[in-house]
């Protein structure tokens, strides 16, 4: 397609598809003025939300320089998403201190005590292009460059565990069996090549080379290699005390960072992230509640999403984005907000928010 046909494609779409964020952005007087490699830098960048007109957000970075590069295109998304006013300079503060907030989730009700809690965050190496960029080579490279930090990890009985890879013919290489069961268990990633967006993204390229996840002994934290960025760290636990995972993730996080290159990171936007929805804090926390009152038993979803949007929270079925609710009422809440709100301010929306929907669950 020629550019000018591009650029009316994408005009359609945003009248068609209001939601899209590329399309509603899309700046068709900045996108001449730049030379040549910078506009097809910038369609690749457009790429999934042209050819995928239903996408919420529509781009993905290429490269952890693209939001700066291009912050004419995807600084109004971001903001967007992300509810910063045109006005309001964006700044990404940190904080990890979990010795001001006590979140217990059995202090709301004691049948919170044992929910399944996840938190990870979103990283990339800044001395690789990100995962829509990469060649095989590099995916390759890259697992082998983390294995070796797993391994530090694994010699570290705090940490023990193992990495397990999905690359056909990695020496640490699992059968289907096992992956399947892995991704069963919401451990591991899915396949990520029968996503469409990722796909045109090149995001899900060369799969599965370069894709594995390391586990820890306790199957409490985890870190997958080669989803969609680069490092997706997490921990997992069941229980109530959202601190205490929280804290196994800032433990981890660092250990891992001064094992790895360094994380690539914006002046502006904090953590650089493959889609703008998680650039920041990177960050998503969130709850295996069951809520069936609030779902009809798990049938339709749409009124929890509008109390959970109230709240600041988004909802995904249990199967993680893009699935259905479980079929007594078994849901993924997270707060939407990673950007322009610190680690523990996500924490304390997520509590807040899982104490006001729990309320009204009971109420009815
Ligand atoms: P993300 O994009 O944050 O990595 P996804 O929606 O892709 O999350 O889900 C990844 C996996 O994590 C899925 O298997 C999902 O069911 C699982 N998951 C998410 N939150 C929880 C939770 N609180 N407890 C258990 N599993 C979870
Ligand atoms: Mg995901």
């Amino acid at each position: 397609m020629k550019n000018q046909d591009v650029i009316a494609r994408i005009a359609e779409i945003s009248k068609a598809n209001p939601g899209n964020l590329m399309a509603r952005h899309f700046n068709a007087d900045y996108f001449t003025s730049l030379n040549d490699a910078d506009q097809q830098q910038l369609l690749k960048i457009c790429a999934s939300g042209t050819q995928n007109p239903d996408s919420s957000m529509g781009a993905y970075a290429m490269n952890p320089n693209d939001y700066d590069r291009f912050a004419p295109q995807l600084d109004p998304m971001i903001r967007d998403f992300h509810g910063i006013n045109a006005d309001i300079p964006i700044k990404q503060e940190h904080d990890w201190d979990t010795s001001r907030n006590i979140c217990d989730l059995g202090a709301i009700d004691a049948r919170l005590k044992d929910v399944s809690m996840r938190v990870r965050v979103a990283r990339n190496a800044s001395t690789f292009p990100l995962p829509g960029a990469m060649s095989k080579q590099q995916r390759v490279e890259f697992e082998i460059l983390a294995s070796s930090a797993f391994d530090e990890l694994i010699k570290n009985p705090e940490y023990g565990g193992q990495y397990l890879s999905i690359t056909p013919g990695s020496p640490n290489e699992i059968s289907a069996d096992e992956y399947a069961s892995r991704v069963g268990a919401h451990q591991m990633f899915k396949d990520m090549s029968a996503d469409p967006y990722l796909n045109v993204a090149g995001i899900s390229g060369d799969w599965p080379y370069g894709r594995g996840m390391y586990v820890s002994k306790d199957e409490d934290f985890l870190v997958w290699v080669g989803e969609e960025d680069h490092l997706r760290i997490m921990a997992m636990q069941s229980g109530g005390n959202l601190n205490a995972m929280f804290a196994r993730l800032a433990t981890g996080l660092e250990i891992l960072g001064q094992l790895l290159p360094p994380f690539a990171t914006s002046p502006t936007y904090g953590n650089v992230t493959s889609c703008p929805t998680n650039l920041g804090a990177g960050m998503r926390a969130s709850l295996h509640m069951k809520l069936p009152n609030l779902t009809s038993g798990g049938t339709d979803l749409s009124q929890l999403k509008q109390e959970a949007k109230n709240l600041g929270l988004a909802v995904r079925g249990a199967g993680g984005e893009h699935s259905d609710a479980g079929s007594d009422g078994l849901v993924d809440i997270s707060p939407s907000a990673r950007l322009g709100v610190t680690e523990m301010q996500i924490m304390q929306r997520l509590y807040d928010g899982a104490a006001a929907l729990w309320a009204l669950e009971i109420e009815r």
